[in-house]
């Protein structure tokens, strides 16, 4: 991990547990957690995930998909972002919902909601956070490639690959969106269209890399059972 981001971690759970007892329990009782999560090769944005208890195993989900599926995609899909993560804040909290009344799968917040970090504060580069949602059970039914992605599903055929295969899929659409809400925080007036060029390109480029290692992998699996026979 780069020593920036993680000095930064450090000061940021320091920060969280140096509040007041009172507010500390009063956010417990009230079921409110936070996550950290960050893009291994950046110094920045260090992301909060901020969510209730009993949506802990989606926020582990969404965070393996900054920490993990992030590093795996390939660089030139990671590159198209360099500006934007450049210029990005250095802490931005991501409001994990289950859904929006609106029906959106996420939105970019003008000003941070979430409490311990709606003013800028030293542990987060005396500057202010950027702030987002995601509807998470939202993105779980989004067809985002209706037509390429039942032609992938194909490849892989029933059975644990498959699921294996919709699990990656999954965690990619998450990291998608929060490149595309990163997007329109750092650069609010580009246009919508564009943003969501960019972010859709890099999703079906992930995608697409993602399977041709999965069937490659799998292939040299084969071979070896064969050979084995004979
Ligand atoms: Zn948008």
């Amino acid at each position: 991990m780069d020593p920036e981001i993680s000095d930064q971690r450090s000061a940021v759970e320091q920060y969280l547990r140096a509040r007041p007892a009172l507010v500390r329990w009063r956010e417990r009782l009230a079921g409110r957690r936070y996550r950290l999560a960050n893009l291994k090769d950046r110094p920045q944005p260090l992301f909060v995930i901020a969510c209730q208890f009993r949506d802990s195993e989606r926020a582990t989900e969404l965070a393996w998909a900054i920490e993990h599926d992030w590093a795996e995609v390939p660089a030139r899909c990671r590159e198209v972002y360099d500006e934007i993560l450049f210029r990005a804040p250095q802490l931005v909290v991501i409001q994990l919902h289950r859904t929006n009344v609106c029906g959106c799968l996420g939105h970019r917040h003008v000003a941070v909601r979430e409490t311990p970090f709606a003013m800028p504060h030293e542990a987060f580069g005396g500057e202010h956070a950027g702030e987002m949602d995601i509807a998470f059970d939202r993105v779980r039914t989004w067809q985002a490639l209706p037509l390429s992605e039942t032609a992938l599903d194909a490849k892989f055929l029933a059975g644990s690959r498959l699921e294996e295969f919709h699990a990656a899929q999954f965690r990619l659409r998450l990291l998608s969106i929060v490149l595309h809400e990163m997007n329109h925080l750092v650069l609010p007036r580009e246009p919508e269209a564009s943003v969501r060029e960019r972010s859709m390109a890099f999703y079906r480029e992930a995608l697409a890399a993602y399977t041709e290692n999965a069937i490659a992998t799998l292939s040299l699996t084969i071979d070896r059972s064969f050979s084995r026979l004979g």
